[in-house]
C-alpha cells in the first residue's frame, strides 16, 4: 500500500499518516448550520473531504466518515421565526438541498450525520462531567468552559492565552472567570431548548462536535485519525473542540487536522456584505456539478481557490472533452465487440502516488488530461490498436472515480450498438442518405 502524507495543522507540518486502528481511518468533518441554502463555500469542504476519503478507500482502508448538521443555532431560530415555519422543518428543508448539491458534485453522503438534537443526552452528560472535573463552572447565563486549566491551548491555530489577552478583540462578559472562557450552555428564552441542572437552554458550537466524535468512536476514547474543515473553524471552534477533549478523554481529538481553504469570487472574498455569494444550487444548474468539482479540485485544497466566469467556463469545457472523448472510446471498443464493462483497471500508481502527496489534486487532473489526450491520439491513428485503447479508457474511469468526478459513461445497448454498426456500413457503402438519417438518430440518442 502506498505511504500517504498529509499536511496537519495541528504541528504545521507534512506527516506520515499511521491509523489509529491498522487499515481503518476514522474521519469527521464539520458540517454546515442547517439555517439557509448552502452556497458554494459550503461545497468546498463537500468535495475536498469526499476527494481524501475516496482515496483511503482505493488504497483498501476501511473508512469510517462521518459530518454533522448543525441543527441547533440561533441562526436557525431567527431565520425560523422570520419564514414561519418550526426549526426542524427549517432544518430539514436545508438538509435535503445541502444533500442534493452533494450528489450533484459526485460526493458520497457520509456514514454517519449526526445532529446535536438527537445527541442532547450526551451533551449533557459531557458538560457535567467537565463540571464535576473543575473544566468547567456554572455562571449567571450558563455553563463556561476554563480555559486557563488547559496548559497547552492554542497549540492549533497559535492563539495562545497570552497573544489572546494582548489582543484588543475580546469580548467582555461578566458572567465569565476570563474571557478566554468559551459557553458550553447557553441560557436562552426563544427557540428549541433543553431543561439540564444548570438552566434551560442549548448547547454551545464547539461542544457539540466534541460529543458527537466521543460518542460516536468509543473505542478509542473519542480519538479519530482526521478532523477536517475550513481554515475558519481553525479558531475558535477547533482550538475549543481540541481543549474539551484533553480535559474530557486527555487526547488532542484528532491525530490529523486538516483545513481547506477559502473560495474567492473575481479575487473578492465572499461574504454577505459585498453581496457576493453564490449559492451552490445556481451553480450547478448553471455549470454543473462536475465543472464545480473539477474547478475546485484543480487547485490544491489548502490553497484559495478562485472562481470567475473564466474559470468555472474552462471547467466546464474540460468537463465536455472527457466526456466527448469517454463517448468516442466506448463507441470504438463496444462496436468492435469489447466487454466494457469488466474491463480491469491497470496502471493508477502514478495518479494515486500524487493524490498521496496531501492530495495533489493539480497534478493528479493533469495525469487525467494526459490520458484524455492519449486516447485522442490513439483513436485518431491509421490501424488502431484496441488493446491500448482499451487500457485507456480503463484509466480515464478510475481517475474519474477516484477524482469523484460526476461524468457518466454511457455504455451502449445492443440496439443501439446495432444502429451503430448500420450506420457505420451506410457510410463505407457511401450511401449518404442513410447514413445521415441514421447519424441522425445516434446524435438525438446521445450516442454519438
Ligand atoms: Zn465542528
Amino acid at each position: 500500500m502506498q505511504k500517504v502524507y498529509l499536511y496537519s495543522s495541528l504541528g504545521n507540518a507534512l506527516q506520515e499518516f499511521v491509523p489509529l486502528v491498522p487499515n481503518e481511518v476514522s474521519f469527521y468533518v464539520c458540517g454546515p448550520t442547517v439555517y439557509n441554502h448552502p452556497h458554494i463555500g459550503n461545497i468546498r469542504p463537500v468535495i475536498v473531504f469526499d476527494t481524501w476519503r475516496r482515496l483511503f478507500l482505493e488504497l483498501g482502508y476501511k473508512v469510517t466518515f462521518v459530518s454533522n448538521y448543525t441543527d441547533v443555532d440561533d441562526k436557525i431560530i431567527a431565520r425560523a421565526a422570520e419564514l414561519g415555519v418550526s426549526e426542524q422543518e427549517l432544518t430539514t428543508s436545508v438538509i435535503k438541498e445541502y444533500e442534493e448539491a452533494v450528489h450533484a458534485v459526485g460526493s458520497m453522503i457520509p456514514d454517519v450525520t449526526p445532529k446535536p438534537t438527537v445527541y442532547m443526552p450526551q451533551i449533557i452528560s459531557y458538560i457535567d462531567d467537565l463540571v464535576k472535573t473543575g473544566y468547567a463552572y456554572q455562571s449567571n447565563d450558563g455553563v463556561y468552559f476554563r480555559v486557563s486549566k488547559i496548559k497547552d491551548y492554542g497549540s492549533l491555530s497559535g492563539n495562545t492565552p497570552e497573544s489572546l489577552l494582548s489582543g484588543a478583540r475580546i469580548e467582555v462578559n461578566e458572567g465569565k472567570e476570563s474571557p478566554l472562557d468559551f459557553a458550553l450552555w447557553k441560557e436562552t428564552s426563544t427557540g428549541i431548548r433543553w431543561e439540564t441542572p444548570w438552566c434551560v437552554g442549548r448547547p454551545g458550537w464547539h461542544t457539540e462536535c466534541c460529543v458527537m466524535i466521543h460518542s460516536l468512536f468509543p473505542k478509542t476514547n473519542g480519538l479519530i485519525d482526521i478532523h477536517g474543515g475550513g481554515f475558519d473553524l481553525k479558531f475558535p471552534h477547533h482550538e475549543n473542540e481540541i481543549a474539551q477533549a484533553e480535559a474530557h478523554n486527555g487526547n488532542h481529538l484528532a491525530h490529523y487536522w486538516l483545513h481547506n481553504g477559502f473560495i474567492n469570487i473575481n479575487n473578492e472574498k465572499m461574504s454577505k456584505s459585498l453581496g457576493n455569494v453564490l449559492l451552490a444550487t445556481d451553480v450547478i444548474k448553471m455549470y454543473g456539478g462536475a465543472a464545480l468539482r473539477l474547478m475546485i479540485l484543480n487547485a490544491h485544497y489548502r490553497a484559495p481557490v478562485s472562481f470567475s466566469e473564466e474559470t468555472i467556463s474552462e471547467a466546464q469545457k474540460n468537463v465536455k472533452k472527457i466526456e466527448t472523448t469517454l463517448k468516442s472510446l466506448v463507441l470504438a471498443l463496444q462496436s468492435a465487440g469489447r466487454d466494457l464493462e469488466n474491463v480491469k483497471g491497470q496502471g493508477e500508481e502514478e495518479f494515486l502516488h500524487e493524490l498521496c502527496q496531501d492530495l495533489n489534486t493539480p497534478n493528479a487532473i493533469t495525469i487525467l488530461y494526459g490520458e484524455v489526450k492519449n486516447a485522442n491520439q490513439l483513436l485518431r491513428t491509421k490501424d488502431v490498436d484496441l488493446d491500448l485503447v482499451e487500457q485507456s479508457f480503463a484509466k480515464i474511469r478510475d481517475y474519474l472515480r477516484i477524482l469523484g468526478l460526476p461524468v457518466e459513461i454511457k455504455y451502449l445497448t445492443n440496439s443501439e450498438l446495432g444502429l451503430y454498426c448500420q450506420y457505420l456500413e451506410a457510410k463505407q457503402n457511401k450511401d449518404f442518405v442513410e447514413s445521415d438519417r441514421l447519424r441522425k438518430i445516434l446524435v438525438e440518442g446521445g450516442i454519438l
